[in-house]
């Protein structure tokens, strides 16, 4: 092993850390190559300490948390993989004159999306029911702006302030603002922050209303999702507004999944991976595929796209280790 791979499994528990760790069977898509290294982050402090340590080795590393919205590589991840496993909810104050009408959530960052609605669709919060059924973690959901684009709901709304640490394992404390959320945009995709916690914003609501809102929102996406598949989600982006507009798209949607469709490769296959017959914009993979399969539908949508339309389609996916 290398000496600063020896430094950093020392420093992080020599049985902690994984080595030549298969990365397919953490993520959704079932798709990747081994980690190097690879560390599960109980705490914030071990979040902390995995970032610190790989940096100042001089260790490439990368955080994931649920690998819901991931292609990762057949070579795998030169380096350390920190999966974010941190879990506690706790509460962090109410306000509201007579009556509670605001309460305020801390969550750490490993906290899956489903675990948190269906904690505070149990407590009466209102807020995130529109996120039922939504894969990931709250680190993840930060990084993407997750959204439910039939409710027209971001989840970086909910969110009054975060802590986060930077590359070198430097902490900071930001308000909402600092993250610039926009469609499939937060700050951290630039500055490359890992999300540690967030502060959560939410109203008290009727339970039995806000569990049927759930429930709802749960029915509608297994009408419109493919079901029991390994997928990674939405491929790409939706596309500018401009270009449905320019395009006279159906009601001008925006949906990259409209084009790929109309561009006939809905059900496409290639080996075991394909465009999803129910959603045209998942590539769904029945367990033999490989990154390059799903690489190769991704250029030949992008160009059947780019020669049909002249737009260019973006990835939502996002590309772990060398290709
Ligand atoms: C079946 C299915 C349905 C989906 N439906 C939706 C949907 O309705 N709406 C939607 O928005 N998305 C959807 N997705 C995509 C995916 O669930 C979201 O993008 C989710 O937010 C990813 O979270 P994750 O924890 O799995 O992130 P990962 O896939 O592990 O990582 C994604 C990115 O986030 C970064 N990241 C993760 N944790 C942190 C952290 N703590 N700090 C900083 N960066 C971090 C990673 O480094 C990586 O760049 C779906 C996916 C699947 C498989």
């Amino acid at each position: 092993m290398r000496p600063n791979y020896q430094k950093l499994t020392r420093l992080l528990g020599e049985t902690r850390v994984l080595i030549n760790e298969p990365l397919s069977k953490y993520s959704s898509f079932r798709i990747g190559g081994p980690a190097d290294l690879f560390f599960r982050a109980k705490t914030s402090a071990d979040l902390i300490a995995a970032v610190l340590g790989a940096s100042s080795l001089g260790i490439p590393f990368f955080v994931v948390g649920g690998c819901t919205n991931l292609l990762i590589s057949d070579k795998g991840f030169c380096g350390l993989i920190i999966k974010n496993d941190t879990s506690q909810i706790k509460f962090a104050g109410a306000q509201g004159d007579k009556k509670v009408r605001t309460v305020y959530l801390q969550v750490e960052s490993g906290v899956g999306i489903n675990r948190l609605v269906r904690f505070c669709l149990d407590q009466g919060y209102c807020g995130i029911q529109a996120f039922m059924g939504q894969p990931g973690t709250v680190g993840g959901a930060v990084w993407i702006n997750a959204h439910n684009i039939s409710k027209g709901q971001f989840f970086g709304e909910k969110i009054i302030s975060a802590k986060l640490i930077d590359h070198h394992g430097k902490e900071k404390e930001v308000s909402n603002k600092y993250f610039h959320f926009a469609y499939d945009y937060s700050i951290c995709q630039k500055t490359k922050e890992v999300v540690v916690s967030v502060v959560l914003a939410l109203q008290i609501g009727d339970k039995k209303t806000l569990w049927k809102e759930a429930t709802n929102v749960l029915k509608y996406r297994q009408q419109t999702q493919p079901q029991g598949k390994y997928s990674s989600g939405c491929t790409f982006r939706n596309i500018e507004k401009s270009d449905a507009v320019r395009l006279a798209t159906p009601e001008f949607t925006r949906s990259a999944g409209y084009l790929l469709e109309s561009v006939g490769l809905k059900g496409y296959k290639v080996g075991s991976v394909q465009f999803s017959e129910a959603h045209a914009n998942f590539i769904v993979h029945q367990g033999e595929g490989t990154a390059s399969d799903v690489l190769k539908l991704i250029s030949l949508a992008k160009e059947k796209v780019r020669r049909t339309y002249g737009v260019d389609l973006k990835e939502e996916i996002v590309l772990v280790g060398e290709f």
